[in-house]
């Protein structure tokens, strides 16, 4: 409760109230007394004088101060406060409630001797003392102030209430959907997304939360695949060699050095696939560790294209590099690069039939060198080009079976690039040619 959103909201409202009243409260009790007493110093400051005259006149008349107390309690009633007035001994001797009348009296409150006209001793002291029963206007302006703000302040803390309730079911409502949203992600159902469109911060939160699980849901379909994948592309090797030595236990083909060479084949093919597979992940994780040199790339397409000129030539396939013009060095792992031109060229010489060529060119663009290996082959159909590179994509299943690849060349081709900060790409022409390329970066 104490952590709730909902309840610190409300006690921020409370909190920026009763600071907005206190100093409302404190500026205008300050004020409104100052202006207040100010004004009332003036209203005393007039009485005085009007009735000065008043009572020096009766005193001057009558050269005493005997019948004056009628005028001093005329004068009490009509300004509503006690009013003294005192010889120029100090004796009382008029008081408008009566009771000092004799008695010596000295005040704090303002006093005003009486002088008359023209000059002289004064005659006495005139007192106006403050009515105590009846507050000063100022202390009552006060109050007044004080329990309007009072009021205002309950009023506004109600409006806050109702405010707070009211917005944090607003705000609340996004976070309770995220928070529900994000314990069904915790629990592994990634398909659950925020249903919630709201311009501002939130509506971004709720945004961001659903490509997060966007990003998740993909992720996992994708290791969901890659298990689903793996299992398949193991269970054909496996069964073969498990399918061949159940038979030779039955005594159903012979074992002879025929079946234990296919059945060293396919022991090698799961080794390649293992040897793929752990290439694959540790590049996928960004691990690979490249050792990267300044590097005659010439040089390295002459040795990996020769290491493979054999076979091409015992397939019919006329195999030719076509450099134009020099090329810089590159800063490359040469190990690396040479693995992917391999690659390409094996795949090149797997899907062109006998009698094609196959060309491996490399040209310098920007700050990379690009280079293809061009096929006569069978080409690849437009639909299948932009899945290529993804593992263990094949465009005809059951030849590439036959043709012992594992599924994994193109994709392991096009992290390694990736690696050194290249790319790679495809352009193919059905029953005629592919183009397979990549950028590697030239030493600057
Ligand atoms: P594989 O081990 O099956 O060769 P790759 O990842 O190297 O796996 O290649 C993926 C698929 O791309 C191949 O199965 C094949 O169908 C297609 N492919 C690759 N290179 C060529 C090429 N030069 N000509 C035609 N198809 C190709």
């Amino acid at each position: 409760m104490i952590h709730s959103l909902r309840f610190r909201l409300l006690l921020a409202f409370i909190l920026v109230i009763l600071v907005a009243i206190g100093t409302v409260s404190l500026f205008a009790s300050f004020t409104l007394t100052r202006e207040v007493r100010q004004y009332e110093e003036q209203v005393d400051q007039f009485r005085f004088t009007r009735t000065e005259r008043l009572i020096i006149r009766h005193y001057i008349e009558r050269g005493t101060w005997v019948g004056v107390q009628p005028l001093i309690e005329q004068m009490g009633t009509l300004y509503g406060r006690r009013v003294v007035l005192t010889s120029s001994s100090g004796t009382v001797v008029a008081d408008s409630q009566g009771e000092l009348v004799g008695k010596q009296y000295q005040s704090a409150v303002p006093a005003k001797p009486l002088v008359p006209r023209g000059g002289g001793t004064p005659v006495g002291t005139l007192y106006i003392l403050p009515n105590e029963a009846d507050p000063t206007s100022a202390a009552r302006l006060n109050k007044a102030i004080n329990l309007f703000l009072i009021l205002g302040g309950v009023l506004a803390i109600i409006v806050a209430v109702v405010v707070t309730i009211f917005m944090s079911r607003r705000i609340l409502k996004p976070v309770r959907a995220l928070t529900v949203a994000t314990r069904q992600l915790a629990q592994g159902d990634f398909s659950h997304r925020v249903q919630f469109k709201d311009k501002g911060e939130m509506g971004e939160l709720a945004q961001t939360f659903n490509s997060m699980a966007e990003s998740l849901d993909r992720y996992e379909m994708l290791r969901r695949n890659m298990v689903a994948d793996i299992a398949h592309e193991l269970r054909t090797p496996v069964s073969h060699i498990r399918g061949q030595l159940e038979a030779i236990g039955d005594g159903l083909i012979q074992p002879d050095a025929k079946t234990f060479s296919s059945i060293y084949e396919e022991s090698l093919l799961l080794g390649r696939l293992i040897d793929d597979l752990q290439e694959l992940s540790l590049a996928e994780a960004g691990k690979l560790s490249l050792y990267r040199q300044t590097t005659d790339i010439v040089q390295l397409i002459q040795k990996t294209v020769d290491a493979v000129r054999a076979v091409a030539t015992t397939r019919g396939i006329v195999l030719t590099i076509d450099l134009s013009g020099e090329l810089p060095l590159c800063d490359i792992d040469s190990q690396r690069i040479g693995q992917v031109l391999h690659n390409l060229l094996d795949n090149a010489l797997t899907h062109t039939p006998r009698g094609g060529a196959i060309t491996v060119a490399a040209t310098h663009v920007n700050k990379f060198v690009e280079v293809s290996v061009i096929d006569t082959g069978e080409g690849i159909p437009p639909a299948d080009l932009p899945n290529v590179f993804e593992r263990f994509y094949r465009v005809d299943k059951s030849r590439a079976r036959a043709t012992g690849g594992s599924g994994l060349g193109l994709t392991i081709a096009k992290r390694l690039v990736e690696a050194h900060g290249g790319k790679v790409g495809v352009q193919s022409e059905l029953g005629k040619s592919s183009r397979f390329f990549f950028t590697v970066p030239i030493v600057t």
